[in-house]
């Protein structure tokens, strides 16, 4: 069994494989790793957002499968693989923009529409009262994925939820 102990493998495999992949193929994804690595230099980006090796690109053009909540022209919105709530959903754009402070004003509209649209049909569907849209916004902010994307989080009255994604910042702050 091949042991990888660098920071940064957790988060390349997350970019470069969808969760399926990951439990199947565990020991040959360590292998490219390692390969990968040594090709390149220790501080230069692997997490791609090359299109080749984006998750959400493949998803985007539908070459890995996802399950679509939502989609027009520039959008889609997809049930999150490891959702943290019930229906927990991410709205991408069809094209690659790393964090929001890439992504064009022009198409700011259209994001929020797709947001609206979604949201609706998720409430709708799961019978919520609300819901929280997050944003992560860089590592340092809890993003995985270097690809932006909204997380719409359903809320109900009395569901006790706590977001980890922001909750798990806090606390390893307040730990130093
Ligand atoms: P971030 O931490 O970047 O804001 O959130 C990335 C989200 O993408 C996570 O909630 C994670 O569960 C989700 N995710 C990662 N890989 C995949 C995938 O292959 N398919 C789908 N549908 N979601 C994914």
């Amino acid at each position: 069994m091949i042991h990888v102990d660098a920071p940064d493998f957790s988060l390349w495999v997350v970019h470069k494989y969808p969760l399926f992949l990951r439990a199947m193929a565990e020991e040959k994804i360590k292998e490219e790793y390692i390969q990968c690595k040594s090709k390149i230099s220790e501080h230069a980006n692997i997490f791609g957002d090359k299109e080749d090796v984006c998750i959400f690109c493949k998803i985007a053009k539908g070459e890995i499968p996802s399950e679509k909540v939502y989609e027009d022209d520039n959008f889609i919105s997809i049930l999150d693989i490891n959702p943290e709530t019930e229906g927990h959903t991410l709205v991408i754009p069809k094209k690659h923009f790393k964090t929001i402070l890439d992504t064009p004003n022009t198409l700011g509209n259209e994001f929020l529409e797709a947001i609206k649209n979604t949201s609706l049909r998720l409430i709708d569907k799961h019978k919520a009262e609300g819901f929280n849209l997050v944003f992560n916004n860089s590592k340092i902010a809890g993003q995985e994925v270097d690809y932006v994307h909204a997380h719409i989080m359903l809320r109900k009255l009395g569901d006790g939820m706590k977001l980890k994604m922001i909750n798990g910042l806090r606390d390893k702050k307040d730990q130093k």
